[in-house]
This record gives C-alpha cells, structure tokens and sequence, in this order.
C-alpha cells in the first residue's frame, strides 16, 4: 500500500533491521525500543489492524506467533519471559496502520499498561 511505512520495509525501501523473514511475514527490530529485545513482526500483506482480519487472512495471525515464539527463543527471551502485543486504534495506541504485533522483553515488564 503507497504510503505505509511497514509495507515499505516490508519491501526493503526502507531499511530495517531485520530479524526474521520468509515469504509471508518480516519481523525487525523496533526503531524506539522499550525493552532491551523489541521486534516488530507484521505480515508483508497490507492489513491496517485486527479489525480488518476476517477469515481469509486470519491464518497469517497463527504463523505470526509461531514466528513471536521463534524470535524469542532465538533472542535469548523465551525462558526469562515476554511479551506479545498488538495495539489496535487510537486509544489502543496504534501509530502505524500496518498490523503488527511488538515482541518485548529483557526486563522484568510492569503490568497494567499505560
Ligand atoms: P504502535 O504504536 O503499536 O503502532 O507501534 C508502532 C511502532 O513502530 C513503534 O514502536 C515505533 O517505534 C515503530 N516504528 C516506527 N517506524 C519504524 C521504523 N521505520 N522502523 C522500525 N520501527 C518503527
Ligand atoms: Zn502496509
């Protein structure tokens, strides 16, 4: 989609710092990061929030935990613990209209969220 930052690095027009990619999802490093491991992983499709998931692209949202669960492990937060979040609108604190799951961990993470 013109003018999406996350289809732009999901293209590579932009550059990302990638962690993991095949040909459905990519997932890279967040460039503000609040966790010492913070990774975005989206699916290179364009879907603007979970409330554009229905049933024929509700698949990509399992891969994309199996991928969480991979890049955790691989990055060494899996045992210790994390977090998977999706923020979904203006009050759920989306900024980018490109769905997205944040992988968050490497300190010990409060709870509830602001
Ligand atoms: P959200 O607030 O849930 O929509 O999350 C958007 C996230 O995207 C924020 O944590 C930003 O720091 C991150 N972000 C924005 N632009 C980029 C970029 N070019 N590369 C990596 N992360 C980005
Ligand atoms: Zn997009």
């Amino acid at each position: 989609m013109a003018d999406c930052i996350f289809c732009k690095i999901a293209a590579k027009e932009i550059p990302s710092s990638i962690v993991y990619e095949d040909d459905n999802i990519i997932a890279f490093k967040d460039i503000n990061p609040a966790a010492p491991v913070h990774v975005l992983v989206i699916p290179k499709q364009h879907i603007s929030s979970v409330l554009d998931l229905d049933e024929e692209n509700v698949a990509l949202v399992g891969d994309i935990l199996l991928k969480c669960k991979k890049i955790a492990q691989d990055l060494g937060i899996a045992e210790k613990g994390f977090r998977i979040v999706n923020n979904c609108g203006r009050e759920g604190g989306q900024t980018v209209g490109h769905i997205h799951f944040h992988v968050l961990g490497g300190r010990m993470l409060s709870w509830p969220p602001g």
